[in-house]
């Protein structure tokens, strides 16, 4: 079968390898429809290897190159084990963390964050194929009026729902997300979702804030251009926001959330960052502020589907692109280069 699969920094290689072999009694192979290119991948494409091991992975035993992708739906061809509510033949999409499902965290339902966890598609093989194994008990059936092609954002849309979560946002609070690409955009849906009056975002690139428009944001802010902090401030008459959740990982930003947000306000970290990030001791002690951290998803992925069903969460302003498999690393550094063009993208094993 065709596996866009990744060797290395740069080296992402349209290859020609073996079928998946039978799941094991933990595992489910699954036929793709779509896989969602996520920023993760771009950054491994860029200058990785970041998630990816060089060596066998601890708990998968699978290492490069392997074949990117974690935001999949497709139809299951085999179930290494019971599913209950799944058969051969239906269609899913897939929770695509693999977890060790006997560790401390692991037993009180927390797989997300087990110490020895790893996703489809940096860990293991993944969905940009024709096929994958994914974890058995990750498998979500899709109603029918949930299409293959919107399945696969639930994922994304998941790490949205969960940082919402995290941050406990209540209906009525004025919540600022910093940073409107993918992540910073499933975050504004689930918050509107959670019933927020004021939504305002943070975004440098105009082509993304253009996106934004149109998908119940109250106000859209080039930081650039504007005192952020300042403008939310006198939006929320003079208290700021309840909620500041960062979806760029950039570690100054991290530190003007904690500067922004009302006193007695969360700040949630949602964005994949490293560095330090500094900032006064007091700014969180005698503002009774709180910083979180967001990994992730935890049995979110059902709930995207069950909104998405219901007609409660329409994630089409999301999906700006549907590519062929085929289109392999030149679509990769196509995105790379122009970051505002698109939010999120899929692509299909099967020719569109
Ligand atoms: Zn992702
Ligand atoms: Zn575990």
């Amino acid at each position: 079968m065709k596996a866009l699969r990744w060797h290395g920094k740069g080296d992402l290689r349209l290859d020609d390898v073996p079928e998946p072999t039978a799941p094991a009694p933990n595992e489910a192979v699954v036929e793709v429809a779509w896989c969602g290119l996520c920023g993760t991948d771009l950054h491994e494409f860029l200058d990785g290897p970041h998630m990816i091991r060089t060596g066998p992975h601890p708990l998968t035993g699978q290492g490069p190159p392997l074949a990117l992708g974690h935001e999949l739906s497709g139809r299951v061809v085999a179930l290494g084990g019971p599913a209950p509510g799944i058969e051969v033949g239906d269609r899913v999409t897939a929770d695509p963390v693999w977890s060790c499902g006997s560790c401390w965290w692991c037993l009180r339902g927390d797989y997300h964050i087990c110490p020895r966890s790893g996703s489809v598609g940096l860990a293991s093989p993944g969905g940009f194929a024709e096929l994958v194994t994914v974890p058995l008990s990750g498998l979500t059936r899709l109603p029918d009026n949930v299409s293959d092609e919107h399945a696969a954002l639930a994922e994304p849309l998941a790490v949205g729902l969960h940082a919402v979560d995290r941050a406990g946002v209540r209906p009525g609070d004025n919540v600022l997300v910093l940073g409107g690409g993918p992540i910073g955009t499933a975050v504004v849906m689930a918050a509107r979702l959670a019933g927020v009056s004021g939504l305002y975002v943070s975004e440098p690139l105009a082509g993304r804030r253009e996106l934004l428009h149109g998908i119940g944001v109250t106000e859209v802010f080039d930081p650039g251009a504007t005192d952020v902090r300042r403008e939310v401030f006198l939006r929320t008459a003079r208290i700021g926001p309840d909620v500041v959740i960062d979806a760029t990982g950039i570690p100054a930003l991290a530190a003007q959330a904690v500067a922004t947000v009302r006193r007695g306000g969360r700040v949630v970290l949602a964005g994949v960052g490293h560095g330090s990030v500094e900032f006064d001791m007091g700014q969180l002690v005698f503002y009774e502020r709180s910083v979180l951290g967001t990994l992730g998803y935890n049995f979110d992925i059902p709930r995207v589907i069950g909104l998405m069903s219901t007609g409660r969460l329409d994630p089409a302003p999301l999906l700006t692109g549907r590519f062929p498999l085929s289109a392999g690393a030149g679509l990769f550094a196509e995105l790379a280069a122009d970051r505002a063009r698109h939010l999120k993208v899929v692509l299909t094993p099967k020719g569109l």
